[in-house]
């Protein structure tokens, strides 16, 4: 049976968590977390700071040696229970989850299973670390190469997928060898907490990874990215602050790997089969609540079916059902905090005043909760913020075009370029604009590509490596090479 949230709360383990142990903050302080759907106050983590910050670096330090010698069936066996005990308690994650950040209870469940499945994925990995035995081609030595774990790791996550983001890095570090400092958002820290637990549950060692709540989030990196312990910084998050962690890493020449933000063309072309494109345009930006990285944010129709898609858009947006992610037959959740309902709201005026129409929703509900409704905006000005700016809300904004090379133009006007996504019936079309686009994810006929077997991540201002598939442990390896003269 599910616990409440009040016992699922009570059974946390709270503050920082270092060494394997819980303790306060050094300051003695807390900070709040805040259900969205209700502004109630559900839990007082602990506020980390310098000091807390410079314990736990050192702790991973300390533990880094003794953990890369654990061999990787162990640490795979670590991974695979943990995947276990999450699907097993799929229900009351989805609950906490639901609770700090707002998404609907099925898409917390969702997630848990995607989150839980990066465990899956990288247990499988762990004993499959390989490495190369070769001859110069001089014949004069043999060349052993080996991978080894990068490393002490400093993770940070955002508060929009606080389960899949943090296994994300957590199951490949696991996997490599790699200690780990860890900051969650300070949004969503519940979920986080609650995973750490899970691991030590699972047989994670005492040391190996270390999590400091906060409420200011640089007092407690900055003082990491600074120690000379940390060898790798792994973020998802803004552009903004991604790029500001990549100057702090330079410094120490830390390796860095970045998820970092989007701004998805979602193009339907004039071939496109109407239904495979509306179900995947609802997936690709209502997942989340239009919260999500992935999310299509400028959806660029064939002028030829606008009128039709616009319709039937609409139609579906109008359906759906807004209200507390807790209750059931929720559609459509809160936003996560005021100041995100702000920024819909005000990206929403601004295309209004520019020229757009609102086919439907559009005016932000009176409280309590952080709720703005499904919105659909048509002839979308191309001197909008929207078409610049990560919009993160339920609001889809139509722009016309009349041509494959327009929309191939339109689609890569943008400094970022984690994902696109391509709608139509002709295999030959659709391949010819993935080739053309400007990302390193396209969804063709489909609005998901999160998959914890595939590589994910972004170029131009998305970001730097790639988390899951074959290649994300590769994030937290080194390679080393061993010369050995032939005699
Ligand atoms: P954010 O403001 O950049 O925060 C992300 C994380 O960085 C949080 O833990 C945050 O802590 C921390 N942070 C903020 N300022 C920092 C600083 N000066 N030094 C060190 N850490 C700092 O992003 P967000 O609003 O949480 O998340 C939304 C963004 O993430 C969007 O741009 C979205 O596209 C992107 N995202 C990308 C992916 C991907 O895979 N590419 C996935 C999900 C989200 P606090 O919580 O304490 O502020």
């Amino acid at each position: 049976m599910t616990r409440s949230l009040a016992d699922i709360v009570a059974g946390l383990g709270t503050g920082i968590r270092i060494d394997g142990r819980w303790r306060d903050a050094a300051s003695g302080g807390t900070f709040d977390v805040e259900n969205p759907a209700t502004g109630e106050i559900i839990a007082t983590p602990a506020d980390g700071g310098a000091a807390d910050a410079a314990a736990a670096i050192d702790s991973a330090a300390a533990h880094q040696r003794g953990w890369a010698a654990t061999p990787a069936r162990d640490r795979a066996e670590i991974l695979r229970r943990a995947y276990e005990l999450l699907t097993e308690r799929a229900d009351e994650v989805a609950l906490l989850m639901t609770s700090e950040m707002g998404k609907p209870l099925a898409e917390a469940r969702g997630e848990v299973a995607y989150g839980a499945e990066f465990f899956r994925w990288f247990a499988e990995e762990a004993p499959r670390i390989r490495g190369d035995a070769r001859r110069s081609p001089d014949g004069a030595s043999r060349f052993i190469v080996t991978q080894e774990p990068v490393g002490p790791c400093i993770l940070i996550t955002p508060w929009n997928f606080p389960l899949a983001m943090i296994s994300r890095k957590i199951g490949p570090a696991i996997a490599a060898g790699c200690t780990m400092v860890y900051k969650p958002a300070r949004l969503t820290p519940l979920t986080s907490l609650y995973v750490v637990d899970l691991l030590t549950e699972a047989g994670l060692p005492d040391g190996v990874l270390s999590v400091v709540t906060t409420s200011s989030a640089g007092s407690v990196v900055g003082p990491w990215i600074e120690s000379g312990k940390a060898r790798k910084l792994s973020f998802t998050g803004s552009t903004e602050v991604g790029k500001s962690l990549l100057e702090q890493c330079a410094r120490g020449v830390l390796r860095t790997s970045m998820e970092l933000g989007g701004n998805a063309p979602f193009i339907v072309c004039r071939d496109a089969d109407m239904d495979v494109a509306l179900d995947a345009v609802m997936a690709a930006k209502m997942r989340n609540m239009g919260e999500a990285c992935t999310s299509a944010n400028r959806i660029l129709v064939h002028r030829s079916v606008l009128d039709d898609f616009a319709g039937r858009l609409t139609q579906r947006m109008t359906n759906l059902t807004v209200g507390d992610g807790a209750a059931e037959g929720t559609d459509v959740g809160p936003l996560v905090e005021a100041a995100a309902v702000d920024k819909v709201d005000e990206l929403v005026t601004d295309a209004v005043d520019r020229g757009a129409h609102v086919l439907c929703g559009g005016a932000r509900p009176d409280g309590p909760g952080h709720f703005y409704p499904p919105t659909v905006l048509a002839d979308v000005p191309r001197d909008a913020r929207v078409m610049e700016t990560e919009i993160f809300g339920p609001v889809a904004a139509l722009i016309p075009f009349d041509d494959d090379d327009e929309a191939v133009r339109l689609a890569n006007d943008t400094e970022f370029g984690l994902v696109s996504y391509v709608m139509t019936e002709s295999v030959d079309r659709g391949f010819a604009i993935a080739e053309q686009l400007e990302a390193g994810m396209v969804g063709f006929n489909t609005g998901l590509v999160s998959n914890p077997a595939a590589p994910f991540g972004g170029i131009k201002q998305s970001g730097l490596g790639r988390e899951g598939g074959p290649t994300g442990i590769e994030e937290f390896l080194e390679t080393k090479y061993v010369s050995i003269p032939v005699r």
